[in-house]
């Protein structure tokens, strides 16, 4: 079983992933996610984005993320950062 305390690397290299609560949200309220070190609100840092417990709909919505960063499409970004805003919010910043 995964230990959420187990952080990792982000993709970026940005350092360690952090550990966050969603507080607000359609289905996940109070679950666990791991989130990009360089995430701040709306921002997603680098689109890195995993619940603990994997959520298909949420981590669809980050590989779209992701893909849309590296091709720094602009329109896609908010579009994809809009529907992620719409299911989780953080717990800090
Ligand atoms: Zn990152």
């Amino acid at each position: 079983m995964e230990n959420p305390q187990n952080t990792f690397p982000c993709d970026c290299g940005a350092g360690q992933v952090v550990l966050k609560t969603a507080l607000r949200s359609k289905t996940n309220v109070g679950r666990l996610y791991y989130s990009c070190p360089n995430s701040k609100g709306k921002d997603f840092g680098c689109g890195f984005f995993r619940w603990v417990d994997e959520s298909q709909e949420i981590n669809m919505l980050e590989a779209q993320l992701m893909i849309a960063r590296r091709h720094e499409d602009s329109a896609a970004i908010q579009q994809v950062s809009d529907q992620l805003d719409g299911l989780l919010v953080e717990d800090e910043g």
